[in-house]
């Protein structure tokens, strides 16, 4: 099915929320969910984009709250109170913003695919999100819009380390033919392969499923399943059966994510903003106008294909990839 993705500047985003019936908003508590960024980088989605999101849904008569969840790693969003005083370092106060920041850590089991996903509450509990994503690269997935925006941050801790060390590489030392393909690939180096000797070094290993895909003898397997097809259950499981607007911000497109401090260098230029009901419309909308500035520029600089969390949202019918794009 062909969904339609609007790409439109900041003035014209109202007319794009309106096409979309904003309205039906109104009166529902309705969580923005958005990355408020990690301690140290500058290319989070700004306040500034958040207000304006914040007053068009207070104008359609909702009451609209910043989420987000804790994450997993001992950084500044640990707990709720080192998220909250991070977010607050970030200009994201119910002064600045005009409404309340709420930070979550427990969740509902959810099943996708026959999988378990512990959705946060505030969005199992919601029937209307409004989805504010920044597009840009990532170390473990190729790059980070909307389907990472729930597939990693719509979850609990415990689901985000599954999600991660699901997709870690099982070796069957009896398939292995130590051609060293997988050594090649992997981009963290946490392969080598000399002779009849394979060696694998797990603290340098990110489970970003590579050396799986590309081993041409099935001498390796993930644990679970490829990260980037559970990014997409997980997202389905934060988003089904609700209603949800989606936001894309592709401006400061970097090669790393909003978690990652030193998410620099910035590898395509600014393009705009898309907006869909759909999230994997909108996110191979953003990939394909970020691959006709730079070809596959994700790919090659961080030799991961984004276009998996892409193909497995669409088999898992978290959305359609067809889509009719309209420049407002
Ligand atoms: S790519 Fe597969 S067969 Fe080749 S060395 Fe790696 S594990 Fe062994
Ligand atoms: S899963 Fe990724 S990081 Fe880990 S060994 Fe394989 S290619 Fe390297």
């Amino acid at each position: 099915m062909t969904k339609v993705v609007f790409f439109t500047d900041i003035k014209k985003l109202h007319k794009a929320f309106a096409l979309f019936s904003l309205q039906n908003y109104a009166g529902k508590k309705v969580p923005v969910k958005l990355h408020m960024g990690e301690k140290g980088n500058p290319y989070f989605v700004k306040p500034e984009l958040v207000k304006y999101v914040v007053d068009e849904l207070k104008k359609a008569g909702a009451n609209p709250f910043l989420f987000d969840t804790t994450v997993a790693y001992h950084g500044s969003r640990h707990t709720k109170t080192e998220y909250l005083n991070l977010a607050k370092l970030h200009g994201f106060t119910n002064k600045n913003i005009g409404c309340d920041i709420v930070i979550d850590d427990s969740g509902v089991s959810t099943l996708v695919e026959g999988r378990t996903f512990m959705v946060a509450d505030h969005l199992k509990n919601s029937t209307h999100i409004f989805a504010l994503s920044h597009v840009k690269g990532h170390i473990q997935s190729g790059m980070g819009g909307a389907i990472k925006n729930f597939g990693m941050g719509g979850v609990t801790k415990e689901t985000k380390i599954k999600i991660h060390d699901g997709s870690y590489p099982v070796y069957q030392k009896d398939a292995c033919t130590f051609c060293g393909v997988c050594a090649e690939v992997c981009p963290f180096q946490a392969i080598t392969v000399s002779g009849e000797s394979w060696e694998y070094t797990e603290q340098k290993c990110f489970g970003c499923s590579t050396c799986v895909d590309a081993c041409p003898f099935e001498a390796l397997q993930n644990q679970n399943a490829d990260l980037q097809f559970l990014l997409a259950c997980s997202a389905k499981a934060c988003i089904q059966d609700k209603n949800v607007l989606y936001l894309n911000e592709l401006k400061r497109i970097t090669k790393g994510c909003d978690c990652d401090p030193n998410a620099g260098p910035i590898i395509c230029p600014d393009i705009g903003y898309l907006i869909s009901d759909d999230p994997v419309a909108i996110d191979k909308a953003s990939l394909d106008l970020i691959n006709n500035i730079k070809e596959n520029v994700f790919k090659k600089i961080n030799k991961i294909d984004p276009m998996k969390q892409i193909k497995y949202g669409e088999e898992i019918e978290l959305g359609s990839s067809s889509y009719q794009l309209i420049t407002l």
